[in-house]
């Protein structure tokens, strides 16, 4: 029996996750906020534009979602016109939004009032993860609903791993975003340094990069800092949004995370100076800013 699958959210993200499931043979119904967006995704892959969410998700056996933050899926997942009021019952909602723990253990709850499965499944890998189908997914659910959306979201990830109950894979992405905070940091100052010792900077990075320095970020992100180009990647205002969930976890579970405190302070610095859209790999730019 063909699997129907509705896709909420064609963002940068979602567009080509919802193409993946398309050209695999799932049959793929899509909306989004922006009507012209999904009209455009379902002439790219023959796919079907709703007028609703309730008309996407009433007859769909897996839902997926990709949008903002918490406030954009309370709007896209509950009140009479949302997700969990429509959804055929039995359904697994799988979301891959980068949110807080706190709204996905909300919304599972919401959902098993109806017979409905919820997974948080945030992902990491980036627009470029995403357009290769490349992307690493951390999921939070029961065991049973990860193994029904599993095969699903195999057509678009390398790498796919329940972490434990709903909200562990929001957690697990806090632990990701930690983690490239204080990295990105501490790459940007190793590179103004080296410029400003008047060193060969790309010389340096072709050097250090074999030895214990190396990262993802030194390996693809210095050419492009060294060029102060960030117009792509991830943009600054989605880290601030990422870094404030760490925080405000950080602050129920008791963990220390001052670098990454820091560190969001100075993303503030770089949206000051014009940022909000630049890579995350922006930070070096305010350690150039003269006066
Ligand atoms: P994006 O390009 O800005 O797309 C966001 C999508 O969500 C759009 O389709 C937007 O609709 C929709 N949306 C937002 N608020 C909504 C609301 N209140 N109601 C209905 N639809 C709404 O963002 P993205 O880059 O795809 O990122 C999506 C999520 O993935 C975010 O949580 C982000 O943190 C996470 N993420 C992104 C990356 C990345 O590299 N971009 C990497 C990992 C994780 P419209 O078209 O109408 O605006």
């Amino acid at each position: 029996m063909k699997v129907t699958a509705a896709f909420i959210g064609l963002g940068i993200m979602g567009y080509p996750m919802a193409g993946h499931l398309a050209n695999a043979g799932v049959e793929v119904q899509v909306w989004n906020r922006t009507a012209a967006k999904a009209n455009t995704w379902a002439a790219e892959y023959q796919g079907k534009a709703c007028e609703s969410i309730a008309a996407t998700v009433d007859n769909a056996d897996f839902v997926f979602t990709c949008v903002g933050a918490d406030t954009d899926l309370t709007e896209v997942y509950e009140g009479s016109d949302g997700i969990i009021a429509n959804a055929k019952p039995g359904a697994v909602l799988v979301d891959h939004t980068t949110a807080s723990a706190g709204i996905a253990e909300k919304l599972a709850q919401l959902a098993r009032a109806r017979n409905l499965e919820f997974i948080d499944a945030p992902v990491s890998g980036g627009q470029q993860g995403a357009e290769r189908g490349q992307l690493t997914i951390m999921c939070g659910s029961e065991p049973d609903a990860f193994s029904q959306a599993k095969p699903l979201m195999e057509h678009y990830s390398k790498a796919l791993n329940l972490m434990g109950p709903v909200g562990s894979g929001q957690k697990t992405k806090m632990v990701n975003q930690i983690a490239i905070a204080g990295l990105v940091q501490g790459l940007s100052e190793a590179l103004h340094f080296a410029e400003q010792a008047e060193l060969d900077v790309r010389k340096v990075v072709d050097v250090i990069s074999k030895g214990a320095a190396q990262s993802w970020q030194m390996e693809n992100r210095s050419g492009t800092m060294i060029d102060g180009e960030f117009e792509h990647g991830f943009a600054v205002d989605w880290m601030r949004k990422d870094l404030a969930i760490c925080l405000e976890e950080a602050r129920k579970n008791g963990a220390r995370i001052p670098v990454a405190a820091l560190v969001d302070q100075f993303y503030g610095d770089v949206q000051q100076m014009g940022g909000n859209r630049w890579d995350t790999s922006s930070l070096i730019q305010r350690l150039r800013k003269k006066g």
